[in-house]
């Protein structure tokens, strides 16, 4: 596809992160070329609002237009078990398994030496501090079976070392180098049902 110096703006923009990458950001870059004209002014507006109202839930730092997200909020989930997930995507894929019962809490990534992603830039701090405040019986890592994920979970499991917590981690079965996103619920039900000690 030929470019302009807006549209390798655009897809620049769109691939700055990690993901989706340059590829990706360039066939979101010919879907949009190709709306209508409202339709366009219509994902420009739904960003904007998007970008208004969406936050962090207070309690598990996923993203929600309250206070505190669905979950957070219910009185019926066990607050003793926090399951540790990298991004919002991961906890509705878990949510929609229907396997947890317990809160969440998501990072907001893995760590990643190469990217420069450390537990600073990750809600590390936010999790051990949710532990010390008491009532947590187990922390579930759920963090993708990815090389970063398993290091992630190894790091974290030192880190919960001495708090008074189980820490479990999703058994396999949830295929290595696969992303929670993907899986389908039957895999994903067995896969909490099934976790084991980290
Ligand atoms: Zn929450």
């Amino acid at each position: 596809m030929g470019s302009s110096r807006t549209t390798d703006r655009l897809v620049a923009e769109l691939a700055r992160r990690p993901t989706p990458g340059r590829r990706a950001a360039q066939t979101m870059l010919a879907g949009i070329l190709r709306m209508p004209q409202e339709e366009a002014v219509r994902l420009a507006r739904l960003i904007l609002e998007v970008k208004k109202k969406t936050r962090a839930c207070a309690g598990c730092f996923t993203l929600t237009e309250e206070e505190l997200c669905p979950v957070c909020a219910d009185p019926g989930r066990d607050r003793g078990v926090i399951c540790v997930v990298e991004e919002p995507h991961d906890l509705a894929a878990l949510e929609k398994a229907r396997g947890h019962r317990g809160l969440y809490h998501v990072l907001g990534g893995v760590l990643s030496p190469l990217e420069g992603i450390g537990p600073d830039e990750l809600r590390v701090r936010e999790l051990l501090g949710r532990i010390r405040e008491g009532g947590v019986r187990e922390v579930l890592v759920a963090t993708n079976p990815t090389l970063e994920g398993e290091a992630t979970a190894l790091y974290l499991g030192k880190q919960l070392k001495g708090l008074g917590v189980a820490v479990t981690r999703l058994a396999r079965g949830v295929p290595v180098g696969g992303e929670l996103e993907y899986l389908d619920e039957m895999t994903l039900a067995k896969a909490i049902e099934n976790r084991r000690e980290l």
